[in-house]
């Protein structure tokens, strides 16, 4: 059974609030490096700092950072134009992730490489409203394993040489999957 598959279109006013949920990312601050690998889906860098998140009483640290160009959540029926995935392991027991997804905007940039550098704390919008839901990696084998965090506000990458690479070289979207039994929590 696939009954929990990711992405999906999240409809706003059919979300439920949740008062009080918690989700505390704890990213290095400023431009850190990573190492870029290239794997069937495309694109990814692996961060040489410890970044984690919290999410309830769990504790995740980043594996990954990638980038799908048309975004692969929707709102409210709407694709968004670009969408970073920043894939978390749970700490104590490695199975579990939980993805952190920012919707962005992205001006023109220059060069298509893909940088080994980049700030990512830039890319967290500064209000913190999320949507929060349980799913599946959107890539073969499509294990429902994740935790999705979609974070609600859209962020410009101002970074050109980030916004080069993500113009140009993102991962593709899988379509938007059925919700079925699923709830979406709206963090307020
Ligand atoms: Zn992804």
């Amino acid at each position: 059974m696939a009954d929990q598959q990711s992405p999906i279109n999240i409809i706003d006013r059919d979300a439920v609030q949740v008062y009080g949920s918690r989700l505390d990312v704890q990213w290095s601050r400023g431009v850190q490096r990573f190492d870029v690998s290239v794997e069937a889906d495309g694109h990814r860098f692996h961060p040489h700092d410890r970044n984690s998140v919290r999410l309830g009483a769990d504790q995740f640290h980043l594996e990954n950072v990638h980038f799908h160009r048309p975004s692969e959540h929707w709102v409210d029926g709407a694709r968004q134009e670009a969408e970073l995935h920043a894939v978390h392991i749970r700490a104590d027991e490695g199975v579990r992730l939980c993805v952190l997804a920012v919707f962005l905007t992205v001006e023109a940039g220059g060069g298509a490489e893909p940088p080994e550098s980049f700030d990512l704390h830039a890319l967290l919008p500064g209000d913190g409203s999320f949507y929060r839901y349980e799913g599946s990696l959107t890539t073969p084998g499509f294990d429902e394993t994740v935790s999705w965090v979609v974070m609600k506000d859209r962020v410009p990458v101002s970074d050109a040489r980030l916004a080069g690479f993500i113009r140009t070289r993102s991962d593709k979207a899988r379509v938007p999957q059925r919700l079925n039994r699923r709830f979406v929590l709206s963090s307020s």
